[in-house]
Parts: structure tokens; sequence; C-alpha cells
């Protein structure tokens, strides 16, 4: 079984969602250089660890694209399969995320994670997350929503921190919440994941403000689905160098 690494490009978004694990902000501190990546790499594979893939996430990876292609070339080179997490503000027009997309695919990353939900879609307008989509579908990369549908006003939608693509999608249509056009494209988007909210960051506030019976649940739900289905090992290297653990979903 190989290793997932999460790499963290850098802790700057200009999402800056409530349920943030990593709290992150619209001025980051600082960016992942593409030297330390290298070390970390290989260092695992000093360890004998091999890595199965890796993700680049942040914050927003893409308020830096020239890191992330560099930190992609890198990653590509090593033979490592590649995903990016991401929350799509960049596709500021279908012509824009069409670029940015085939200068991804050119760099060796070969799927998209989306964060979507009610907490980026407060500041990430949808139709940026569709031009995403479209473009990486447009160019055979693989394609997943993460959507995050908790809501502390929706408490009938508590511990719903995971589901493959149909089932957010449904989830959404549940609520009442227009996702028309996230249900015309369910057949097409590739569900091969599995969102997880993380018990840290601005997301464990969020679960207390829920009140102590309903965090108490949902942070049962949450240990559940995160035993639910096995996992490959995972080791993570934020923006500064330091690594860290734990699931990131
Ligand atoms: S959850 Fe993702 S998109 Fe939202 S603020 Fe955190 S890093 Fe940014």
């Amino acid at each position: 079984m190989g290793t997932r690494v999460y790499a963290q490009v850098t802790d700057a978004c200009d999402a800056g969602c409530a349920h943030c694990g990593f709290s992150c902000e619209t001025k980051g501190r600082g960016l992942l250089a593409v030297a330390k990546l290298e070390v970390f790499l290989d260092d695992l594979a000093s360890q004998g660890l091999r890595v199965s893939h890796l993700a680049l996430t942040g914050g927003e990876p893409m308020l830096f694209p020239d890191r992330v292609f560099a930190l992609a070339e890198r990653v590509h080179a090593r033979g490592i399969r590649m995903r990016l997490i991401t929350n799509a503000s960049w596709a500021k027009s279908s012509k824009e995320a069409d670029r940015l997309v085939d200068r991804l695919r050119q760099a060796g990353v070969s799927g998209l994670w989306i964060g979507t939900g009610h907490f980026h879609d407060a500041r990430i307008p949808a139709q940026r997350t569709t031009w995403a989509v479209d473009a990486a579908l447009g160019v055979g990369m693989a394609c997943h929503l993460n959507h995050v549908y908790l809501h502390p006003l929706s408490p009938g939608m508590r511990g719903k921190g995971l589901c493959w693509v149909d089932g957010r999608i449904e989830a959404d249509m549940r609520t009442g919440e227009a996702q028309e056009g996230w249900a015309a494209q369910a057949d097409d988007l590739l569900s091969h994941g599995w969102a997880r909210l993380w018990d840290r960051g601005r997301a464990s506030a969020l679960i207390d403000e829920l009140g102590p019976e309903l965090s108490v649940e949902l942070r049962r739900d949450l240990t559940q689905a995160n035993r639910g289905d096995p996992l490959p090992p995972m080791r993570g290297l934020a923006w500064d160098g330091r690594p860290f653990e734990g699931e990131l979903f």
C-alpha cells in the first residue's frame, strides 16, 4: 500500500471558509519551497516508503500558480500521480479556466478536487467552480467535488461530512439550495474519493457552536465516518516545511 502525501503550497486563501481546518486567511504567511518538498520526498524514499499519490493543497494553491507549476513539475518527474485541491477562485472566466487547467495538466496534475458548499459559496461564485469543472473534464482530468454541507443553521444535515459526489448533490438538493447545475454534471464527475470534515482549526469551533448535544453527536459521526474506509497511510508537509499528520480527506 502506497503512502499518500499532502503538500500545503500556502496557508493563504481567498475563501475564508468558516469550517477551514487550517484556519486559512486571505493574507498567508508563506509558500512551500520546491527544495523543501524535494527533501521531504527524498526522506520518504529513504525510509522505503512509496508515494502512491500526492495532493497539492492550501490555502488556495492557485493564488501562486507559478509555484504550483514548479512544484507539480518536480513531483511529476518522480512519476507520482498528483491532484490539486482548490477552491476554483482562479477560474475567472471559461477561457481563463481552460488556460490554467491546461497548464496544470502540462505540469503533471491529473485531477482537481474542488471545494464547494455553503462555506465556499459565500465567497467564491459557483460559476467559477463550473468553469473549472468543465475545463478539467475537457482535458480528461479527473474531477471531484469536496462538498461540505455541515451548516449550523441546518442541524438536520449534521454529521454528513463525507459522501460521494452524487450523494453530495442530492444532499444539497434536499436543502432546497439551487444546485441544478451540479445535478446535470453528476454523471460526468469522477467520484473517486470522499470529503471529511476535520475537527481542527475553525472547523472545531464551528462544531462547538452547535451546542454540547449536537457537537458530541457530530464528533461521534465523524469518528465513525473516518473509520469507514481504510485509507493508505498519510504524510503531510506544511507550507513552511513542517511535517504534519492527521487525515485531510
Ligand atoms: S477550507 Fe479550503 S477554500 Fe476554504 S478557507 Fe480553508 S483552504 Fe480556503
